[in-house]
């Protein structure tokens, strides 16, 4: 069963040369073939060239010889690059590797496939994907979360070791929780944009979908780091996250945040929060009440200025340089209309005119300023709050995943559940989720909890994260 090890586990194997990278990645492949038809992560696979890659990887790297898959909005030389739009299906191949997947190239991995994910990551379910349904396996009735729903299936069902996602609003952590893994959104500016599509470029972070925090900490200490190819990557250097690992959380001191344990959660997911967070007090943590009190204003500033950056970044899609083009134009305004208009999905029609509007002459001060102003107001709150903790806890998603179209009919009830995952963004801090407990249902479903760091902070957060797997075997539990 090597499919379903952690990456750590691996490597031990396969550095003793009792499994080659070609073994391994062979049963990935073979578990995709018995399962994916049934759960719908991958997009896009070339196995011979991937097992061409195996041979060669350099096991001394960090991470040779591991198969990761990749978001499909992350550029991986000579594959497809879909975004799960019909604008670029079967009409774009990458012709060079995003910063993050050159990254792994060289840390020995192979970047093994493309994952599916909402139209252009804007969802939460992975149901916006114009392309096909990705299933949670841990009940093929529910949704996988999203947008990094691909992702997180693969990962959580052994159809991939670890996965790239990225996260604009939720988009590694809310899945990663839906399918019992762990994910990371780094701090924003700690991992390279380039060659990964532009959602919201003042909230877009790639990060690791993994089954371990250790595995976590292995693939972003490949990815990270400064890029000269984008200028909002922080020119820090890397701290050594396996030095601190195993630090344990004595004297760590962990904040509750009050506007993150309301009324409204899912009486299961406060229970697993609570217990995680009790847990880490009786590991000598301290655990300190704080607040972050415009918490509640943090969708409503999300979606005026992810969809106004998103309707500035979608303008590309224009028919001309990239993708679909309509049959027959009448004239150049009739090109841009109907390319667009049948190439982009409801969903991200929706958010480039909410986009437009509110950055249009007469509605950008109303909007689009206040919306500047209230973001400066959270990461305030974050600020005054890591003045005196080391650490945010607190749940990811205010219920465990829900059902297909029970969310889909009501767009508002759908951002409304990334209420605990959003504020983070905005203030460009860090945050992981963990596996913390099942819910008592039939099948029963994952549930996950979140520490958010200050930013830069992924080495205290990976601790407390790594205190608190190794306390439990929530992460060893795989679905049948
Ligand atoms: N669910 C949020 C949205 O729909 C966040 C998505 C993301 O992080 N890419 O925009």
């Amino acid at each position: 069963m090597l499919h379903t090890q952690p990456i750590a586990t691996l490597r031990r194997q396969l550095l003793a040369r009792e499994i080659s990278p070609a073994d391994l990645l062979r049963s990935v492949e073979s578990q995709i073939s018995r399962t994916d038809s049934q759960i719908g992560a991958y997009l896009f696979r070339d196995l011979d060239r991937a097992l061409a890659e195996a041979e060669t990887a350099d096991l001394s790297r960090p991470l040779g010889g591991i198969p990761i898959g990749v978001k499909d909005l992350i550029n991986v030389k000579d594959q497809p690059t879909t975004c799960g739009s019909r604008i670029l299906a079967g009409k774009y191949t990458s012709p060079y590797d995003a910063t993050v997947v050159s990254r792994l190239r060289s840390a020995g991995a192979v970047p093994f496939g493309k994952l599916n994910l909402d139209e252009f990551a804007m969802g939460s379910s992975t149901e916006n994907s114009a392309l096909q349904i990705t299933r949670n396996p841990w009940d093929p009735t529910r949704v996988p979360g999203g947008s990094s729903g691909g992702s997180a299936a693969a990962v959580a069902s052994g159809e991939a070791v670890a996965a790239l996602g990225t996260d604009t609003g939720g988009s590694i952590r809310q899945p990663a929780s839906f399918c019992g893994i762990v994910g990371l959104k780094p701090s924003y500016g700690r991992v390279s944009r380039y060659g990964i599509t532009a959602y919201a470029s003042s909230l877009d972070q790639a990060g690791p979908l993994t089954r371990t925090v250790e595995d976590a900490a292995l693939v972003l200490q490949a990815i990270a780091g400064p890029d000269p190819s984008d200028s909002t990557c922080i020119r820090q250097p890397v701290p050594d996250f396996s030095a601190t690992l195993r630090s344990g959380v004595r004297g760590l001191r962990i904040g509750l945040p009050a506007e993150y344990f309301i009324p409204g959660t899912d009486p299961e997911v406060e229970a697993a929060v609570q217990g995680a967070i009790r847990e880490l007090e009786s590991q000598g943590a301290e655990i300190i009440p704080v607040s972050l009190l415009h918490t509640s204003a943090a969708v409503a500033v999300y979606y005026i200025i992810a969809t106004a950056e998103a309707s500035a970044n979608l303008a590309r899609f224009d028919g001309i340089r990239y993708g679909h083009r309509c049959e027959n134009p009448k004239d150049l305004r009739d090109l841009y209309d109907r390319s667009r208009a049948e190439g982009f999905g409801a969903e991200v029609k929706r958010r480039i005119i909410l986009g437009t509007y509110v950055l249009s002459s007469g509605y950008y001060d109303a909007y689009y300023t206040k919306a500047q102003k209230v973001r400066q107001l959270i990461r305030r709150d974050f600020r005054e709050a890591f003045a005196k903790v080391d650490v945010l806890a607190c749940p990811v998603s205010p219920a465990p995943a829900f059902k297909f179209g029970e969310h889909s009919s009501d767009p508002l009830q759908m951002y409304l559940a990334d209420i605990f995952t959003i504020a983070a963004n905005l203030a460009g801090i860090c945050g992981i989720s963990v596996p913390c407990g099942f819910t008592s249902g039939s099948p029963a479903l994952p549930i996950g909890f979140q520490l958010l760091g200050p930013p830069l902070g992924e080495a205290v957060i990976l601790r407390a994260a790594q205190a608190y797997e190794q306390a439990t075997d929530w992460h060893t539990l795989r679905p049948v």
